[in-house]
């Protein structure tokens, strides 16, 4: 009587585990989950490329990115050139608004 209880669950178990299996494969194909999963993957091998891309573009123009980064840090004034401290709203050497 036990015996058969057990096998009884082992059975329905494995029934359950092959359905849980034939759905899911229903449910990814249904709702295309492997398909999106192989363009998700195409889209980042493709973003990845592009990334290697501009990097090695932005490794061959790093001067110029890195100059106008510079100008944005020290802050100069707009009218005179000359460097304005951080806060300041209004440059001291010629009275030009800092813009900001
Ligand atoms: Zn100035």
């Amino acid at each position: 009587m036990m015996t058969t209880g057990i096998g009884m669950l082992l059975v329905a178990l494995l029934i359950l585990m092959v359905m849980f299996l034939v759905f899911r494969e229903g449910v990814c194909w249904y709702w295309k989950i492997n398909e999106g999963l192989s363009e998700l993957q195409q889209i980042r091998s493709a973003l990845e490329g592009i990334d290697r891309k501009f990097a090695a573009a932005g490794a061959a123009s790093g001067a110029v990115m890195g100059r106008t980064e510079e100008k944005k840090r020290t802050n100069e004034c707009s009218k005179c050139n000359k460097p304005m401290s951080p806060g300041a709203r209004f440059c001291e050497y010629c009275g030009a608004s800092s813009g900001a």
